[in-house]
């Protein structure tokens, strides 16, 4: 590998990039698993952490803890500080308009389930309906579900042809007067399969409907804009772009969040409360009730700042070259039949292997040190369409190495010997 700094500004940025030395950012990919230098290769599932975010973490808790919003003391004026910059940060790094349209949430699986019970519950009606994908995760199938269930309205998928792409003439005819809410990924996590969103937002735009985004595979790989996306809500996880579990991100156009009705009752959400009347508080207080997840949010932040001084032009190259060459090297494999062929992909691969049960296959690779995902990845639907019970699915960071992709080749080969 090339010694090139990745970091912004420096004279010249080449790819391949310094790869070995971003890798020691991440403390846990120095560490062994059974007995071999670990191979981590779920990070679909989520990413590791680097140096910095665990540090601001125990930094919090040794020195800075205490609750926001309220104290008057010094701990809790300097959380609050250190709380409502990452808001900014996180506007910042999605190229929002305004703080106030961020709002902080457990992970993409509330933002989406706020989204469905404030804005789904108030506009959605008995006959109307919600587009969805095909290829979604489950977290963006089932609070749809539950809201059609409840309202009598009806759930309509848009479908996928056999390499993972889907099908826009089939979605144009989904969207009719009755569309409320078109919810749909931006990366598949099952399939890798990145979506032409701008297309997708655009068509449902000219017929008045607006766009949930699912962004939590595509934040970690790419950078999003969501002012050039144009999209109504974009929703994502921390600890799937190298932050904190526990905490995400809802991001909604101003102009929806404010006729949306809140989400939980509870302190820190209301202006003022008599047993009579409760004045809700503004935005994105509205939507945020009780004692948020502080430490975790304030972690995300140093996460937000390590990822900012990364060159992204770079590092999507670098991502991208890897998962061409992880892809060409797993094909050669008998037997091997990648799932998800799209021609826009981003960090999944997912393959099965003939006659081999994914799940063998995991194992097999544990006792190597690799970690890959086996199963359905959240995504049923998916596996239904493809006709198989789970595949094996190995996702990768810009951490990720070909040696870790050649090493994921060598363990296939062990488990074909294995089952041979
Ligand atoms: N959507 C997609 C595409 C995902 O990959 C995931 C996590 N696997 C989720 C939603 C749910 O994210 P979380 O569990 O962090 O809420």
């Amino acid at each position: 590998m090339l010694a090139q700094p990745l970091m912004k500004g420096s004279p010249v940025q080449v790819s391949p990039f310094d790869v070995e030395r971003l890798r020691r950012d991440f403390p846990i990919l120095r560490t062994s698993v059974r007995g071999k230098p670990l191979i981590y290769l779920d990070n679909a599932a989520t990413t590791q952490k680097p140096q910095v975010m665990i540090d601001a973490l125990r930094r919090y808790y040794e020195a800075q803890n205490a609750n926001i919003h309220r104290g008057v003391h010094y701990l809790s004026e300097l959380g609050t500080k250190l709380y409502e910059d990452v808001r900014q940060k996180a506007k910042d790094f999605v190229r929002a308009d305004d703080w106030r349209e961020v709002i902080f949430v457990k992970g993409t699986t509330e933002a989406i389930n706020l989204v469905a019970s404030t804005y789904g519950r108030s506009r959605v009606n008995e006959g109307d309906e919600i587009v969805i994908s095909g290829m979604e995760h489950h977290s963006n199938i089932v609070p749809w579900q539950m809201l059609c269930g409840e309202k009598n309205a009806k759930l309509r998928v848009i479908p996928l042809n056999d390499a993972g792409e889907l099908l826009l003439d089939e979605y144009e005819r989904l969207l009719t007067p009755t569309t409320r809410l078109v919810a749909v990924a931006h990366v598949s996590n099952a399939l890798g399969t990145v979506n032409p969103l701008r297309q997708i937002i655009a068509m449902a735009h000219a017929k008045g409907i607006p766009v949930l985004v699912d962004g939590a595979q595509a934040v970690p790989h790419m950078k999003v804009d969501v002012r050039e996306l144009d999209c109504d809500f974009y929703a994502f996880s921390a600890h799937k772009m190298y932050g904190p579990t526990g905490i995400g991100i809802l991001y909604g156009k101003s102009s929806f969040l404010q006729d949306m009705p809140p989400y939980q009752g509870g302190g820190d959400m209301i202006k003022s409360v008599t047993f009579e009347k409760t004045l809700f508080n503004d935005l994105p207080y509205k939507f945020e009730a009780g004692t948020p997840n502080i430490a975790d949010t304030i972690a995300f932040g140093a996460t937000l700042d390590y990822l900012q001084s990364l060159d992204w032009t770079t590092l999507t190259q670098y991502e991208h070259d890897l998962l061409t060459y992880a892809t060409e090297q797993l094909t050669e494999i008998r037997g091997l039949k990648v799932i998800g062929t799209a021609r826009e992909k981003a960090g999944v691969l997912s393959f099965t292997l003939e006659n081999i049960h994914p799940h063998d296959i995991g194992t097999i690779l544990d006792q190597e040190g690799i970690a890959v995902r086996t199963g359905h990845h959240c995504a049923q639907p998916v596996m239904i369409r493809y006709d198989v019970p789970a595949t094996v699915r190995a996702s990768f960071a810009f951490y990720n190495t070909r040696e870790e992709v050649d090493a994921l080749v060598r363990g296939i080969h062990k488990v074909v010997e294995v089952f041979a």
